[in-house]
């Protein structure tokens, strides 16, 4: 009897899978062969599949009986509860303890560690919750982007959210550049942003500016004023702010309609360029004044503390419309009427916003505009990787960081040229789905979605940091011939060899003389002898052998270590940059990018720039230029 109600929903999920894939028919032998898989772990211990196969057989006649369309809601609903357990894992991070070696292990590793991969290999599609009032083909969703930087992982989760539920409701994507502070924004961050959709894999509907809509946001303000829920104030920036704070009204409140309506078009006209100007005038003050919007000074919603609607930005020309208009609107302003106008049912931003939605709502209310569905999700952080272009950028700015893509930032382009995959950015963000914890999700899940789409693409070779060298007697070879893949048909490469070859510094302190060895692909080796103490092996320049050793012949045996060389006939100096955390905690890193030095096979450098590949037993690599590679990840 199966007992395990994972056990039997994951039964029921092959199955599923299995009818949905194939016709709307379930192969039973399948089943019970990828159940056999998963029977090892099984909370409730292994037990043997063989007494199971009557109920996976009885589940499966019963599944038969459902419509296709049944089969595919019940496949939808199972995933959704076995991706909730999943994130309720992950959330509930494995308590971890100090090993001897002073390594973090997991102290339930068994239980969690073994069957989640099992179960997100077999069930990759993480599906997103359902939203509210969300109609088959009426879905439409936003991503909007202010272009005053470059794309990051962070753009990436919202982008892929919104596109995902586009199409899960087969519905429509806009990316909307959020272009209002033409102090910030540059044709270059346009370009950016959309390169960096591109290469995700992100296709909008439509793309459109707010900058193009500049005109519409007038009227839409000359409305809010004549039903006096906006006014002109020509307070002092600091009184203004002062007054927030403490909740005070300031006597701007009382200007008439016909008052508030004259400023704000002076507000429009004078600002344009053309005006000698360069502050409005009336009230007999010139002041640069704002628009504000007529909410409530007492709320403790400080959002709501009427805030700004227009400020007048005359420096600098705006990228895309020049300098047409001095007068902008603001983000709180622009959002809401974007987002109704261009037609939003399902508008996503992260949860920092959340205070806004208001403000959001009560403009719209009072504007009489339909409202999209305000819906939020977490930020996303990494440990020691700032997220966020207002902390990215200064590096840049600070010659901190010269490039954009620099591998050891988040932006697409540094992720990019690190080697991470668009497909696993995806996945990622899918596995993260869109949740409110606040939780920084782990690196390494990224790293191993990519590692999994790597490892059968990328060719296998040898790369030995800090070489030692080392002589072979009796080593009648004179090449031999290595697979790229052991187990994906990538070809063949042709090594020559002499007896002398190179070993890592790391594997060649390990060991001593009388060691028995095999080296990868060539034959096993006995320790004759060494010659320079422990830990001082480095010896990469030296052409004296350091480490003497014999022919002992091709015979495979578990036992012994395997490890990776260079043959001295074959060998090509390469480095490895290896990106690690910008930041411990909130302090800068020094060290946050180290480079490897080595011998690599020359094969290595036959490999066009942007080849991925994997060093055995040191890492996943993307070749950056002739002789230098970027490290992925392990
Ligand atoms: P930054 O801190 O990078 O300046 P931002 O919110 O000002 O962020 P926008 O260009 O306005 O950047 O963001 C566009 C969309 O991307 C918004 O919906 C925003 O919520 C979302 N977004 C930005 N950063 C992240 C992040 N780290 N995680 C998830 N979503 C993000
Ligand atoms: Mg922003």
């Amino acid at each position: 009897m199966i007992t395990d109600e994972k056990f039997v929903n994951t039964i029921k999920l092959i199955a599923l899978k299995n009818a949905i894939e194939f016709d709307n028919k379930i192969k039973l032998d399948v089943v019970i062969s990828k159940a056999f898989s998963f029977s090892r772990f099984l909370d409730s211990g292994s037990g043997n599949i063989k007494n199971y196969i009557p109920e996976i057989k009885t589940i499966v006649s019963e599944l038969e009986t459902l419509s296709f369309d049944d089969k595919k809601n019940l496949y939808s609903k199972l995933l959704s509860k076995e991706n909730d357990y999943l994130r309720e894992n992950d959330r509930d991070s494995p308590k971890r303890e100090q090993s001897h070696k002073g390594k973090y292990i997991d102290k339930d590793k068994k239980k969690s560690t073994l069957r989640e991969p099992l179960i997100k290999e077999h069930l990759l599609d993480f599906q997103l919750p359902d939203l509210d009032d969300a109609v088959m083909g009426n879905v439409i969703t936003r991503f909007p982007p202010e272009p005053n930087g470059y794309p990051h992982i962070g753009h990436a989760k919202a982008a892929v959210i919104d596109e995902e539920y586009a199409k899960k409701y087969n519905g429509k994507l806009i990316l909307r550049y959020d272009d209002t502070n033409p102090l910030k924004e540059k044709i270059e961050y346009y370009d950016a942003i959309k390169a960096g959709l591109d290469w995700l894999g992100v296709k909008p509907q439509l793309i459109k500016n707010t900058s193009d809509d500049i005109e519409k946001l007038y009227e839409y303000a000359r409305k809010l004023i004549q039903s006096n829920f906006a006014y002109v104030c020509s307070c002092a920036p600091e009184v203004i702010k002062k007054n927030r704070i403490k909740s005070i009204t300031c006597d701007c409140v009382s200007n008439s309609i016909k008052d508030n309506l004259k400023f704000f078009n002076e507000m429009v006209k004078g600002n344009n360029r053309s005006g000698s100007s360069n502050d409005v005038k009336f009230n007999g003050a010139a002041r640069s004044a704002i628009l504000r919007y007529r909410g409530n000074m007492s709320s403790l919603n400080t959002a709501m503390r009427d805030p700004t609607l227009f400020r007048i930005i005359r420096d600098g020309d705006h990228p895309k419309v020049g300098s047409k208009y001095s007068l902008w609107p603001t983000y709180d302003f622009a959002a809401p009427i974007e987002d109704s106008l261009d037609g939003v049912t399902h508008a996503m931003r992260t949860k920092e916003y959340e205070l806004r939605n208001e403000l959001y709502y009560s403009i719209l209310d009072n504007l009489g505009l339909p409202k999209p569905r305000l819906i939020e999700f977490s930020r996303l952080e990494f440990e020691g990787i700032p997220v966020s272009k207002r902390k990215i950028t200064p590096l840049i700015e600070q010659g901190i960081i010269q490039r954009w893509d620099d591998p050891r930032l988040p932006t697409l382009m540094g992720l990019r040229r690190r080697g991470i995959l668009p497909e696993a950015i995806r996945k990622f963000v899918m596995s993260l789905s869109i949740t409110l914890s606040e939780t920084k999700p782990s690196i390494e899940i990224l790293e191993s979605f990519n590692r999994k789409l790597l490892d059968p693409i990328s060719p296998r070779l040898f790369f030995v940091k800090n070489p030692v060298r080392l002589c072979i007697e009796s080593l009648d070879v004179k090449a031999v011939e290595i697979k790229n893949h052991p187990t994906v048909d990538m070809g063949r490469r042709k090594v020559p060899i002499e007896n002398i070859i190179y070993i890592s510094n790391d594997d060649a302190i390990r060991i001593k003389t009388g060691d028995t060895l095999r080296l990868m692909d060539l034959c096993n080796i006995e320790i004759l002898s060494i010659e320079i103490a422990e830990g001082e092996r480095i010896g990469g320049n030296s052409t004296d052998c350091i480490i003497h050793a014999s022919n002992k012949g091709d015979e495979m045996n578990h036992k012994i270590p395997k490890i990776q060389w260079v043959s001295e006939s074959d060998k090509v100096e390469y480095n490895v940059l290896k990106p690690l955390p910008l930041y411990n905690g909130d302090i800068y890193n020094e060290n946050n990018l180290v480079t490897d030095k080595g011998y690599a096979e020359s094969f290595v450098s036959t490999l066009p720039l942007g080849s991925q590949f994997q060093f055995v037993r040191y890492g996943f690599c993307k070749v950056d230029d002739k002789s230098t590679a970027i490290f992925t990840h392990k």
